[in-house]
């Protein structure tokens, strides 16, 4: 392989590194060979001893992203290792045909993560230095699942931090028309070329299959951000009378055709949630609200605008809430963690003169494993709330 360009950590930073984080700050490296961006380097502490291996991009917030903490090549091998690790380390997916194999640093792949939707992988790439290797992992997919198709639908405006242009586009094979996600017995259109993110969202698996589970036959639902109709159809099979709303009406068309795909009966509507929950939406008072919205930004400085939206969402919501209804209110935002998210749910209650109960919190589905040292990687978190005059 030859010897890899060095970049060095600051004295005390190496025991980050040593504690599994994956990340270097710009401030921490004291020193860099000079290499083309996305490079595989060595890191070293400022002793010159040996830390890990990965890739380095200067102009990232994050310059040195650890993609090994062994002595080891990066080749096709180490990929195809890290899928087969990936999969050993996902707990029990079941009844479902899809799910995510790679899920970037918390499965020691920095900057890259892989979906599957039956034989189709879409993948994300985030970072220069993933870029880079993209000969290697993408031999790796290949022989590990025989795709029919591999879409890289890398077309995030993050990747402008790495100095990179956001792209979408076929890699290998055909795409299915469309491409079908069956979960739970239920069949979603994802629409991979037209969608949000990588075409559908798994990481909702589990809190979709809950509100499944809790709702009972007869109750009244109300699914905003449903996208193609995600919690819907579940509350839907379960009997209930479901609204489901987005403000994308591309979204709410295939929604309808998945309601139709799985012959139930949901009423989709176009509308821009905030404004149809402050004018008091249909009149109409419901047993569950979900409350899944995008997250607005990603950035620290902007945390409050998160906040805010969900604020306003619960303060109005109450309004289309049946008394001792309930909310499932999520953030999707590293940076509006659970107890940031609870206090906002206890101020909009307080503010509306209610107690709200928490009953249970859910978590991203298991193929988005959580690694206790990267916080990072626990991104999601939905509160089940029950609201009490
Ligand atoms: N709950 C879904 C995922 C939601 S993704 C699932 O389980 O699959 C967020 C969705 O919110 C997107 O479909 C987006 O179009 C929609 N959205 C964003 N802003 C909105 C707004 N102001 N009103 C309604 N929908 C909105």
């Amino acid at each position: 392989m030859g010897q890899l360009p060095t970049v060095r950590v600051v004295s005390g930073r190496e025991k980050k590194i040593r504690a599994r984080y994956p990340w270097v700050q710009r401030e921490e490296v004291l020193s860099a060979d000079k290499m083309p961006a996305g490079s595989l380097a060595r890191l070293v502490s400022a002793n010159d001893e040996f830390l890990a291996i990965g890739t380095f991009n200067p102009v990232s917030r994050f310059p040195f992203r650890v993609l090994t903490r062994s002595d080891e090549p990066i080749d096709v091998d180490f990929f195809r290792r890290r899928i087969r690790e990936a999969a050993a380390r996902r707990g029990d997916i079941v009844e479902t045909d899809s799910q995510r194999v790679l899920f970037a640093e918390a499965d020691g792949v920095a900057g890259l993560i892989v979906d599957r939707f039956g034989d189709t992988l879409v993948l994300q790439v985030r970072t220069a230095g993933m870029e880079k290797l993209r000969h290697a992992w993408l031999e790796a997919l290949e022989m590990e699942f025989e795709p029919g198709a591999i879409y890289d639908k890398s077309d995030m405006e993050g990747r402008r931090e790495e100095g990179l242009e956001p792209h979408a586009g076929l890699v290998m094979g055909r795409l299915p028309k469309p491409v079908v996600v069956h979960e739970s017995g239920l069949a979603y259109e994802a629409p991979v070329e037209t969608g949000l993110k990588t075409g559908f969202y798994l990481d909702q698996r589990d809190t979709r299959r809950r509100l499944g589970e809790r709702v009972k036959a007869g109750q009244t639902v109300l699914d905003t951000f449903t996208y193609v109709g995600g919690f819907a159809l579940y509350a839907a099979r379960s009997g209930a009378d479901v609204l489901g709303l987005d403000i994308h009406e591309g979204s709410i068309a295939a929604a309808k055709r998945n309601a139709k795909r799985n012959g139930l009966t949901v009423d989709f509507q176009n509308a821009n949630v905030f404004e149809w929950l402050q004018a008091g939406g249909d009149g109409r008072r419901f047993d569950w609200i979900v409350l899944d919205p995008p997250a607005i930004s990603k950035t620290k400085d902007k945390r409050d605008s998160l906040k805010w939206a969900i604020w306003k969402l619960v303060y109005h919501g109450i309004d289309s809430l049946a008394p001792g209804g309930r909310m499932i209110v999520c953030s999707c935002s590293y940076q509006l963690g659970l107890n940031e998210l609870l206090d906002t749910v206890r101020l909009a209650a307080s503010d509306r003169s209610r107690s709200a109960y928490l009953e249970e919190v859910t978590v991203q589905s298991p193929d988005h494993p959580i690694l206790a040292a990267f916080p990072e990687s626990w991104y999601l978190k939905c509160a089940w709330m029950r609201f009490e005059p």
